[in-house]
């Protein structure tokens, strides 16, 4: 049988062996509950406190401004509510009057958390990204009005790869005194990111994105900037939000965060070379005119291909590409399933037909060159 070649690490990766073996007595013998007194409740205390300290220290961020989460879309529904419809905390603000400003390509945790708050009354400005999938600046700075109380944009978008400019919003917003957000769930442990030097208020990431386990994350956030609590009870993570501490979760996350941080260099070199290698492939088995990428000018994460294939459907191609013992997919993972176009694509200006007809291939960290070769062949 032929080997599978998994091409979708932008939906998950499978926990890395190191992370695995670091939190596997976690489990078992050292099981303790964090806020037991005795000697097994201390050795989950501190594995916890240095599990925090560690992932802050991968951002630039002290270890109290690290919030453990069940992942990425729990923490962009904590912010998006807690901030923008502080209703409350903040009985005095009128939701009526608060706006927020986001963009038209987020991932659907934050996308249908903002038509929630667009339900109660609050007004959203939606950014659209421009053709290569990218949001100007410029058009964030236009978007600001006196009751802007959020900014929540995403740090690499979960499709197309690409990747914002958040350092200079972060400088804007930073000017401007409103409260900055981004999702970052596709970009912590694949490119460098530091909270302090792109001026980041609250950020957001999941484990299993870079080979830690599945429904464990994390939220920054910057140790001046107010956050409601989410959940109440224990008083754990400082009483922001309550329920016993994952202990398992949070020493995998901090080995798989650290593992991979380590190597970014050459991770980065090698998937660059596997992406040019398939574009290559791909250019001598179908004609320049079969097939495009989005945002191939732009900057994007190491590995990752948004490619629209002209009058094909994406979603039998990902399952051709299936039967062929090739995993991709077609928009995000978390809508494929959904045959409709992609809010994304549609977003950059595509027409409802491209839309539909993209793949998105994106190499894990252990990626060889023979699997750029498979996933072009696996197309003809
Ligand atoms: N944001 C982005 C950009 C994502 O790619 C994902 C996962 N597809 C999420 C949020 C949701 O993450 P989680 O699986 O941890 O809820």
């Amino acid at each position: 049988m032929k080997p599978i070649v998994y091409v979708d690490a932008a939906a998950t990766t499978p926990l890395s062996e190191f992370a695995f073996n670091r939190a596997l007595p976690f489990l078992r013998e050292d099981f303790g509950n964090a806020s037991s007194r005795h000697s097994h409740g201390v050795t989950a205390r501190q594995t916890l406190e240095e599990s925090r300290r560690t992932i802050g220290e991968t951002l630039g961020a002290r270890s109290e401004e690290i919030v453990f989460t069940s992942g990425a879309s729990e923490a962009n529904a904590w912010i998006l509510n807690a901030i923008a419809a502080p209703i409350v905390a903040a009985p005095a603000i009128n939701v009526k009057d608060v706006n927020v400003v986001s963009t038209a390509f987020e991932h659907s945790s934050i996308w249908e958390t903002l038509r929630s708050l667009e339900r109660r009354g609050v007004a959203v400005t939606y950014l659209r990204p421009n053709r290569d999938g990218v949001i100007s600046t410029a058009d964030v700075a236009a978007a600001l009005r006196p009751n802007t109380r959020l900014v929540s944009i995403m740090t690499a978008n979960n499709e197309l790869g690409t990747l914002q400019p958040i350092a200079e919003i972060g400088r804007l917003l930073r000017e401007r005194g409103v409260v900055f957000h981004t999702d970052a769930t596709q970009a912590v442990g694949h490119i460098p990111l530091n909270v302090n030097e792109l001026n980041i208020d609250f950020l957001t990431a999941s484990a299993h994105k870079f080979n830690g386990p599945k429904g464990f994350g994390f939220l920054y956030r910057r140790h001046d900037v107010d956050l409601p609590a989410f959940i109440l009870g224990g008083s754990q993570e400082r009483g922001l939000r309550s329920g016993t501490e994952n202990i398992f979760g949070a020493v995998a996350t901090a080995a798989a965060l650290t593992e991979n941080v380590a190597a970014l260099p050459e991770t980065t070199a090698r998937l660059c070379n596997l992406e040019n290698a398939l574009l290559r492939r791909l250019r001598e088995v179908l004609s320049s005119s079969d097939f495009s990428v989005v945002g191939e000018s732009a900057a994007r994460l190491p590995g990752f291909l948004n490619l629209v294939f002209n009058g094909a459907d994406g979603d039998t191609m990902t399952r051709l590409l299936d039967l062929r013992g090739v995993c991709a997919s077609t928009g995000s993972a978390c809508s494929s399933g959904d045959v409709k176009p992609s809010r994304t694509l549609l977003a950059t200006g595509r027409s409802e037909l491209e839309a539909r007809s993209s793949v998105r291939v994106s190499f894990g960290r252990s990626a060889v060159p023979d699997d750029a070769v498979a996933v072009a062949d696996a197309r003809k």
